[in-house]
């Protein structure tokens, strides 16, 4: 089967043609590197890193663009209230510049722990003022734009079908528009430059044709993916929260400027969600991916709970999934580890695993695959082929794989042994008597064929 996506703005699963023949340009959202990222946000990542390898499994030579949301990012989409990164230093004592720096180096470390791809390019906002300049000007020049006090916006109402990825009703919005808009004409409209406030200074802040200011958040990601993928490209991803706003906008943008919508497909990532609802960095406390790793936890054991759920879904976490996650993994690369060194991977088998992630990255019906596999009758090694191709899309370093030795205490060995003997000799009761011993000390134990093996406990 050949690939196929769901793609927002048709709101339907299209073919995936590119625009050039073998090749896939692909923007994805960054990170607003005000704070660390949550693993929330994580998971739109990996749904991009395999969107991403998917696209390269398939022969396609991707060029993968994400940007770093460096200032213009304001708390609310209203555009009101404080840019983020402004926020941030003032949270942290640090200057804007000083925690761009630091937050982006922290989500360049958590994906490279998750085995996401690093993009091709990166590209910060702050690196790329006069090209967004340059995009304003041309709305400008359209007759796009207008003034207010605090700013240039976009005037909405100038585009017919306006929030189309979004099905939003500009009309219905404007007649119930009973929120604050200040001296916004449409509910809709928004910031492409703000102008610096006249009672302090900004950290961050540029000379313009308008004024001293900064970018409105929604400029940049159109500007820099014109410039590094060109005008119309391929796909365009990030969460399910883009669609109504920030995709919106951009895609407004687009067809103010370039005459385009951008991106032939638009593809969105569902939310992680904790039991108390929707994960989010300004609701105060969050889970980090160090978050997991301080518990003992694996990152690539996140991965593949990621992996279980389509990205098209919400997946609410919890840490009994991730237990569960935990287990499966270590099964896999137990059973991968134990197999004779790989021969060919079996062709029926990479088809069928083909026709899955090609019908819209089916990642939950690719795992259960992948476990067919491991209980299949096939001989060791190909089995073991076939696991480490699939790999390539999973990405959860099957080959790396090495057991840990860890040391076992003294105590524990004896234990072992003990409950080792009482099987031999069917003392079935003591046998269980010593394995709860051994678990109410932190460790582990699963019987495999070649002896027990324990290891220690989580959390
Ligand atoms: P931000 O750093 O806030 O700009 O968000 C980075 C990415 O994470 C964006 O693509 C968001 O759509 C996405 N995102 C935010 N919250 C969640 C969540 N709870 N689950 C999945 N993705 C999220
Ligand atoms: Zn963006």
């Amino acid at each position: 089967m050949k690939l196929h996506l769901f793609d927002t703005y048709t709101r339907a699963v299209r073919e995936f043609i590119p625009i050039r023949p073998g090749a896939a340009g692909m923007y994805a959202c960054g990170p607003t590197v005000y704070d660390y990222a949550h693993i929330g946000n994580l998971r739109t990542y990996i749904f991009e890193d395999i969107l991403r390898r998917v696209l390269e499994y398939n022969g396609f030579a991707v060029r993968h663009v994400m940007n770093i949301t460096d200032v213009g990012h304001l708390v609310s989409d209203a555009d009101t209230g404080e840019d983020k990164m402004e926020k941030g230093a003032k949270r942290t004592g640090l200057s804007a510049w000083e925690i761009a720096r630091r937050y982006t180096e922290a989500f360049q470390s958590d994906i490279k722990a998750l085995n996401i791809l690093e993009p091709t390019i990166w590209c910060r906002a702050t690196d790329h003022i006069p090209e967004q300049i340059r995009d304003i000007e041309t709305m400008e020049q359209k007759g796009f734009t207008y003034r207010t006090a605090d700013g240039i916006y976009f005037d909405t109402s100038r585009l017919p079908d306006y929030g189309h990825l979004a099905r939003l009703d500009a009309a219905g919005l404007q007649a119930g528009a009973r929120v604050e808009q200040g001296e916004k004409r449409h509910p809709t409209d928004f910031a492409l430059w703000k102008f610096s406030p006249p009672d302090s200074i900004r950290q961050m802040e540029w000379d313009s044709p308008w004024g001293k200011g900064f970018p409105g958040w929604h400029i940049e990601c159109s500007a820099m993916s014109a410039k590094y993928l060109g005008e119309q490209f391929d796909i365009h991803c990030g969460g399910k929260d883009h669609i109504p706003v920030h995709h919106s906008n951009e895609i407004a943008q687009a067809e103010a400027c370039y005459g385009t919508r951008l991106a032939n497909y638009w593809l969105h990532g569902y939310f992680l969600e904790l039991d108390q609802g929707k994960m989010a960095k300004s609701a105060g406390e969050f889970l980090r991916l160090q978050s997991l790793s301080d518990r003992g936890y694996d990152p690539l054991a996140y991965r593949y709970l990621c992996l279980t759920a389509h990205y098209r879904g919400d997946l609410k976490f919890t840490w009994e999934s991730l237990d569960g996650a935990t287990t499966a993994l270590a099964r896999l690369r137990n059973a991968c580890h134990d197999w004779a060194a790989p021969g060919v991977p079996d062709p029926e088998w990479l088809g069928r695993f083909l026709d899955l992630i090609n019908d819209d990255l089916n990642t939950p019906r690719a795992v259960a695959l992948v476990w067919e596999l491991v209980h299949s009758q096939i001989s060791e090694s190909t089995r073991k082929a076939t696991l480490l191709h699939f790999d390539q899309v999973l990405g959860l370093k099957l080959a790396e794989w090495q057991p840990v030795e860890e040391i076992i205490p003294e105590a524990i060995q004896a234990l072992i042994l003990a409950r080792d003997l009482a099987r031999g000799e069917k003392r079935w009761q003591d046998a269980d008597a010593l394995r709860g011993e051994i678990a109410a000390a932190g460790y582990t134990l699963e019987d495999t064929p070649s002896g027990s093996r324990v290891q220690r406990s989580r959390r």
